[in-house]
């Protein structure tokens, strides 16, 4: 990145708790200005603008053209979340949030690859699913998904009637070289930033999808030597997540398999409140467009009540410095920063075990600050 450059974000907090979470999000930030903007030569310049509900409540659609456009001129998207499911019921689907913005924001900005993260330190042991003999130093997994092919896309997708009451169901699996080429480097890229293992997940036994994804994941992964490349079935993929998902680093799914693996994995995690995510566009020149945002959604039932969690948000944010902003050392000094305040005992409710004698509850605004403190420190 060039010397002094002003990195221009735009921050939509949507409803529920995405107002109470995006605050301590943009405090993080602004501590990660104060520490690293001068010695990496960069400012973050961020406008808040309304999404879902409130983009409703403040221009009459959920996605509110003066969002987009301040979108359009920005470099990333920081996104809370969107959706009241006590809301007008009466509004058509097509109109209410979860579609009108976010489905909007993937297809406006070609959003082809999903990252989602999934961390289980040591100390939260107890909210992990599995026995902590299988959580050996603590769980650092990186899903890379494929977001825009394969069988949610592929064409033919229909059913017919049969007749007698019968009908037939078809739904098709389609993948190109580029498709699956474009997906593979940003998996490999993801894996250079991390421990440099790839696990690239497919069906090659019985999908010909399979057999193309394998060969042309090889063929990417000639250009990442320092890389580690593993091939995995996806059946065998679920059942080492179980068994023992310290073995993985970055794996690599097409749509379907990453859609199902990525919640799969996320249960290691213990808690939405933990869990990022990143999905990114095309990158041109040493940009990456990227939209942020925590895998959970609008939490309504702890809402306004200084309960929510702020990690994912804050680890999104993290996740936008080190991939659309190339901040890798400040996006690992945020991730490292969460680490610390974890190990200190600082819990938010859906983290807390009345067990750990170290535990000690706080609020969103406390675990903020405390996380702020820890990268300024
Ligand atoms: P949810 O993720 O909002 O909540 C599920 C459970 O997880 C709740 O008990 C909630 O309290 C808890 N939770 C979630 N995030 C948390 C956090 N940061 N800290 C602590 N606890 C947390 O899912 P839901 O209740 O099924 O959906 C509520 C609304 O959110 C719906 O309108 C749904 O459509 C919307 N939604 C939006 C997105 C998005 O904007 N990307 C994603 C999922 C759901």
């Amino acid at each position: 990145m060039s010397q002094s450059q002003s990195l221009k974000l735009a921050a939509l907090a949507g409803d529920g708790i995405g107002p109470e979470v995006m605050r301590e999000a943009i405090k993080v930030l602004r501590a990660v200005e104060n520490k690293h903007g001068k010695k990496f030569g960069f400012s973050i310049e961020i406008t808040e603008a309304p999404v879902g509900w409130a983009g409703i409540d403040a221009a009459g659609k959920a996605l509110p053209d003066a969002t987009l456009a301040l979108c359009k001129q920005s470099d990333a998207i920081l996104f809370g979340s969107v959706g009241l499911p006590d809301r007008d019921p009466t509004i058509p689907k097509e109109e209410r949030p979860e579609r009108a913005a976010l489905l909007r924001l993937r297809k406006e900005f070609g959003l082809f690859a999903n990252l989602r993260p999934v961390v289980l330190s040591k100390a939260l042991a107890h909210a992990c699913p599995l026995q902590p003999d299988r959580q050996g130093d603590g769980i650092d997994i990186l899903v890379v998904r494929e977001l825009t092919g394969g069988m949610y896309f592929g064409r033919p997708k229909e059913t017919t009637d049969l007749g007698d009451g019968k009908k037939k169901a078809v739904d098709t699996m389609v993948y190109t070289t580029d498709e699956i080429a474009r997906i593979a480097h940003v998996g490999f890229r993801a894996a250079r930033l991390r421990r440099k293992k790839l696990t690239s997940i497919d069906k090659a036994n019985v999908l010909e999808n399979g057999v193309l994804w394998r060969d042309v994941v090889t063929a990417v992964a000639k250009e990442y030597p320092d890389v580690t490349l593993e091939h995995m079935f996806v059946d065998n993929g679920a059942m080492q997540l179980m068994l023992k998902p310290t073995q993985f680093d970055v794996m690599l799914c097409e749509n379907m398999f990453g859609d199902i693996l990525s919640d799969e994995a996320a249960a290691l995690a213990g808690s939405l409140g933990m869990l990022p995510s990143a999905s990114l566009g095309q990158t041109t020149g040493e940009k990456t467009f990227g939209v942020y945002e925590p895998a959970g959604g609008t939490a309504p039932d702890i809402a306004g009540k200084n309960l929510a969690n702020p990690i994912a948000q804050i680890a999104s944010a993290a996740l936008m410095l080190q991939y659309s902003f190339g901040l890798n050392e400040a996006g690992v000094a945020v991730h490292n920063a969460i680490a610390k305040v974890i190990a200190d005992g600082l819990r938010t409710g859906d983290i807390y075990s009345a067990h750990d004698a170290k535990a000690r509850k706080v609020g969103t605004s406390e675990m903020g600050d405390a996380i702020a403190t820890a990268v300024a420190g």
